[in-house]
Parts: structure tokens; sequence; C-alpha cells
């Protein structure tokens, strides 16, 4: 999906990019820029700011007032309300930090951007076509699992 996330949802974005959707991000937009580019672009505007919120739909705009606290809640809500799947398949994600895809590449084409014991016990790895980040399933990634996890259990029975 398409989204466009206001300036305190900076982690929610870098998850829903994970999930494979397209977020843009703006730290610093005001409300008028943000709702602007969820006009032109036709993406769903997620906000922490009950005023913009209802300044969007006023205006027909598609918006979700973001309530819950934690990301898990965060992610569920929006799997509830737009259906879509809370698994990370790095074949459709997008780079966390610049929203560009990301794409699988073998392990000579990192070994120089990688710590030496990284490129010692992992061999999947993925480059960001944008920034240039390389990403791999390390230690953290259990975090990210057990986040969706919980997210998973706050789903709605459909
Ligand atoms: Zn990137």
């Amino acid at each position: 999906m398409r989204f466009i996330s206001d300036g305190m949802l900076g982690k929610l974005t870098r998850w829903l990019r994970m999930l494979g959707h397209d977020v843009h991000y703006y730290r610093a937009a005001d409300d008028k820029k943000l709702i602007e580019i969820a006009k032109s672009e036709k993406r769903v505007l997620l906000t922490r700011d009950l005023e913009l919120y209802q300044q969007a739909v006023r205006q027909g705009l598609e918006s979700v007032f973001v309530e819950a606290e934690d990301e898990s809640g965060k992610l569920a809500d929006l799997a509830n309300r737009f259906g879509f799947k809370l698994e990370v398949d790095l074949s459709v994600s997008r780079c966390p930090k610049c929203n560009a895809t990301i794409r699988a590449v073998s392990k000579e084409v990192v070994v120089d951007q990688v710590p030496e014991a990284t490129s010692t016990y992992y061999s999947d790895f993925w480059k960001c076509l944008g920034c240039g980040q390389v990403y791999w399933r390390g230690a953290h990634w259990k975090r990210i699992e057990k986040t969706l996890e919980e997210a998973n259990s706050k789903l709605e029975p459909q």
C-alpha cells in the first residue's frame, strides 16, 4: 500500500517499509504539505495528530488516526483495517531508511561493507538500491519476529 506518515511515526514508517509498503515520511513537513502530497500521490495519511486527521477526512482523504502506543498495536490496527499480512518477506521489503526497493545480493558484493563476523556467519544479504544500506537477518531478527508475533496476536478474527 501507499502511505504518508507524519513526523511522529518514524518507527511505524520503518516497520511498514519492511512489510513492503511504500511509505513517505517527512519529519518536519507541515499539515498542509502532508495533505497536499497525500492527495496528489493518492497515499493514505497516517497521523497521531487528531486535528490533522480530521482535516484530512474533511477533505475526503483516506486517513488513519494512529492511537496505539506500541508498535505491535499500531501494526495490528493497520492490518485489521486494510487487511494486509504482518509478515516480512524480504523479496518485497523496502528499505526502512529510505523507502527504495532492496534486492538480494551475494555475499561477495557486500563483504567489504559488513563486519567480518557477519559475513562469516550469514550468507543471505540484501542491499538497498537507493541508499546502499546492507541488510541481513542478524541477531536483531528475533526482536522483529517477536514484535510481529505480538502484532499478529492482536489481529481481529477474520
Ligand atoms: Zn535505502
